[in-house]
């Protein structure tokens, strides 16, 4: 295993670029980051450019400034856009650019901020790139999206340590999840997806019409749509590239019915909410809609982002993870969902992805609406797995089968 760290930060970039993003020879890559994330866009355009990309283009965006907006800028402002910047990544999806988005940002940025702007302006943002979101889960284009440490965030995650500890640590945490420090992390990505792709196929063959959530608090009936189609680990463009659209991805998940979930659930661990943690919260659904929500802390935060649309309050994934993924056993909460729905079977509120049911892709809004998809401006993943917690699934007939037992898969391949 290489330990100096230029080398383990040259791997994590050529596996953005070869193992997960599959960059064509010949297709350009539209590169999302912070500016604190320069350092790591340059390397991985180095290996675009290295694997026969002919031009890098990168969109820059600033959390700190978008902060001093929030702070300081009009109170009737909020309708601000910078509409080229939604334009220029429209233009790279029909052109079909590969798109990664580089996340690095203090998870409490936006702490203390008038909330009422900041939802209005982030869902003016949210309209605003609908048609790159669609085009994203639709999988117009190969995607990716993937973390870098910054200060801030590596100090909230490891407070007692100096900034410059923290960083590194919070680096070798990345590299440890992302299979980066495997003697051959290729060929380690090609197995885990091997396995996780057997149990893809094996859910889809099943077609359960639901699965059962159960273990301490938590007693949750999640209906699937007819033709729900699990997806994961790695996706297919309509072209033919295949990727892998989140690292690290420990996942596979489909969608629930818009209007079959019922029971209580519990989180289980902490959910970052524009910028405010929640450590623990209790959620009660009926006919698929939130019905009450209890909370020990920012319960205002979690009741305004359910009342951003109808949607926001349905859910619009499930997904398996098993309680021995990598990001479980570090046992670090990351602060960014990114790393942290790989830490343990979750739900999202809010938007669906349309892959997840047969023909979705095709289908019109009010169509995937009609076949029990949800659909919203938000995607909230949160945590509700856990070494406590087992899975049914819940046949046409209401047979039940193991699907996971104690937070591990409980079904041969
Ligand atoms: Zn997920
Ligand atoms: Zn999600």
């Amino acid at each position: 295993m290489p330990t100096d760290f230029q080398t383990r930060f040259e791997r994590y970039a050529e596996l953005a670029v070869k193992a997960w993003l599959n960059v064509q020879r010949g297709q350009r890559l539209a590169l999302v980051a912070p500016l604190e994330a320069a350092p790591l866009a340059r390397v991985i355009s180095k290996y675009a450019y290295l694997n026969g990309s002919p031009f890098v283009q990168f969109l820059w965006n600033d959390s700190e400034a978008a902060r001093i907006r929030f702070e300081f800028a009009p109170r009737d402002s909020w309708k601000e856009y910078p509409e080229e910047f939604a334009l220029l990544a429209q233009r790279a999806l029909e052109r079909g650019d590969a798109l990664l988005s580089i996340t690095a940002q203090d998870p409490d940025v936006l702490r203390g901020l008038d909330l009422e702007f900041v939802s209005r302006a982030q869902k003016v943002a949210a309209e605003k790139n609908k048609p790159v979101q669609d085009a994203v889960r639709r999988n117009q284009v190969n995607w990716l999206g993937i973390g870098m440490p910054v200060p801030a965030w590596a100090k909230r995650v490891f407070p007692a340590l100096s900034e410059q500890d923290a960083v590194a640590r919070l680096w070798d945490a990345i590299f440890y999840v992302c299979r980066v420090d495997e003697p051959d992390p290729v060929a380690a990505w090609r197995a885990h997806a091997a396995d996780l792709g057997a149990r893809r196929a094996i859910l889809n063959q099943k077609q359960y019409t639901a699965l059962h959530f159960y273990g301490g608090e938590t007693d949750l009936t999640v209906g699937l749509p007819q033709g729900h189609v699990w997806v994961g680990v790695t996706d297919t463009t309509p072209g033919g590239i295949t990727f892998v659209a989140n690292a690290p991805t420990e996942e596979i998940f489909t969608l629930p019915h818009r209007e079959r979930v019922d029971g209580v659930v519990t989180s289980s661990k902490p959910l970052s909410v524009r910028g405010n943690v929640i450590e623990k919260f209790v959620l009660t659904f009926q006919g698929g809609r939130v019905v009450q929500i209890r909370a020990n802390q920012h319960r205002d935060v979690l009741e305004k982002l359910l009342m951003t649309d109808d949607g926001a309050a349905r859910l619009g994934e499930v997904a398996l993870v098993p309680h021995s993924s990598p990001v479980s056993k570090l046992g670090l909460f990351f602060y960014n969902p990114l790393f942290d729905e790989n830490a343990a079977s979750h739900l999202a509120l809010g938007s669906c992805y349309a892959q997840c049911l047969q023909g979705g892709v095709e289908m019109s809004d009010q169509e995937l609406t009609a076949h029990g998809a949800n659909d919203s401006l938000v995607h909230l993943d949160f945590m509700v797995g856990s070494d406590q917690i087992n899975v049914d699934g819940i046949g046409a007939d209401d047979t039940r089968e193991p699907v996971m037992r104690a937070g591990e898969w409980a079904f041969a391949t």
